[in-house]
């Protein structure tokens, strides 16, 4: 048996290696390292995936929230709606920019934040709301997208874990997550579905305006060169990254149903014990499954992660602190919010591995350790 890893990079990169070292070393000779044709192409290419009008290539996924929240011309004490259980780097930036982070309930099968927390957390200076698409299943965007209307709110997408996913509007309408809200932003960190080998990121949006000020922002405020008619930032794709993205962007599909296969497999071998709760899949979405994260009840979970690590089974607490209970945001009012929900779930989530190159032996491995401990 292969070593099981949390996600397969070595493996995923020896399928695709004449591609991507032949694509690299063009990028080399052509010596356009930083912006150039493989960016451009790369964008077009996403662009045309996804469905939206515009996708701005920048350097990371954080640096592509933070510049969404730039475009949007927020100010300083402006409220910003977000789920308390999502990755750091959604509320960072918030905080960063100087804006209050408000963090709601998420919803216990989805993960992803209820649209009646979030109506109930509207005041009159919150000025948009940043729902996470964790682990690959989209939060309700349609119910929030009705509430950000009514109320004149921006939506700021993160789909940094569910690039790829489909969304079902009850009209029938099918969309990709990412390009609902106003922006959606997302990142190409190796280990992500759609990963390059460094840092990279993007947004998307449909708004002529709104992309040429994200843009603009993503270098320096330039609007032409030495030109800088707004404070912004350096945040580039790299000409190496895009290139190797344009080799994996037709592969994404295909990674998606390795993914979801793997997650069916699990999904079998734990149907019906009592202390696992397998993920939930929403009708209204393509679950994507950047992670595989089941709920334990009455299992001493820390016991179970040093169980399988002692049988080289690798497995992850996303996150074990919500952003409410970090420190980061205690001069925000962190310590203030009882959010019983996210409490519960940070206490009793595990992620398995999954990844595009998990095969049936490693699975039945992982799965009969997990269920060794769980029912012993
Ligand atoms: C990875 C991730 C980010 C940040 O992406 P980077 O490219 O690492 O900056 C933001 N939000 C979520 C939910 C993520 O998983």
């Amino acid at each position: 048996m292969r070593p099981i890893e949390m996600v397969d990079l070595k493996q995923q990169y020896q399928k695709i290696k004449k591609e991507v070292d032949d694509a690299v070393l063009n990028v080399m000779e052509s010596a356009a390292f930083i912006g150039g044709p493989q960016v451009n192409i790369f964008a077009k290419n996403l662009s045309e995936y996804l469905g939206v009008k515009h996708v701005i290539p920048c350097a990371n996924g954080t640096d592509a929230l933070q510049i969404a929240m730039m475009a949007l011309g927020l100010q300083p004490g402006d409220e910003v709606i977000t789920p308390s259980f999502t990755y750091v780097a959604t509320t960072e930036v918030i905080a960063l920019l100087k804006l209050k982070p408000v963090f709601v309930e998420v919803d216990t099968k989805t993960f992803c934040a209820e649209p009646d927390a979030i109506k109930k957390a509207i005041t009159s200076k919150t000025k948009a709301i940043v729902p996470v698409h964790l682990y690959g299943h989209a939060a309700k965007m349609e119910e929030i997208m009705a509430i950000a209307e009514e109320h004149n709110l921006f939506v700021i997408e993160d789909n940094a874990q569910a690039i790829g996913g489909d969304y079902y509007f009850k009209n029938g309408t099918v969309k990709k997550t990412g390009v609902i809200g106003h922006i959606g932003c997302t990142s190409f960190f190796p280990s992500k579905n759609l990963g390059c080998y460094g840092d990279g990121g993007a947004m998307f949006t449909n708004d002529d305006e709104l992309a040429l000020k994200l843009k603009m922002i993503a270098n320096h405020g330039q609007s032409k060169r030495y030109y800088h008619d707004m404070v912004g930032c350096n945040s580039r794709l790299d000409g190496v990254q895009a290139a190797i993205l344009n080799i994996k962007l037709p592969l994404l599909d295909k990674y998606i149903d390795a993914r979801i296969k793997a997650a069916d497999f699990y999904d079998k071998a734990f149907a019906g014990n009592e202390k696992i709760t397998t993920p939930y899949r929403a009708g209204y979405c393509k679950h994507v499954f950047h992670q595989y994260t089941l709920i334990l009840e009455n299992t001493d979970r820390e016991g179970l992660v040093n169980y399988l690590a002692q049988n080289n089974i690798p497995s992850m607490l996303y996150y074990p602190v919500p952003a409410h209970k970090q420190k980061m945001f205690a001069s925000f009012g962190g310590g203030n919010y009882h959010l019983e929900k996210t409490d519960w779930l940070t206490q009793r989530v595990i992620s398995l591995p999954i990844h595009t190159e998990l095969d049936e032996e490693q699975q039945n491995f992982i799965i009969q350790k997990v269920l060794e401990f769980i029912n012993k």
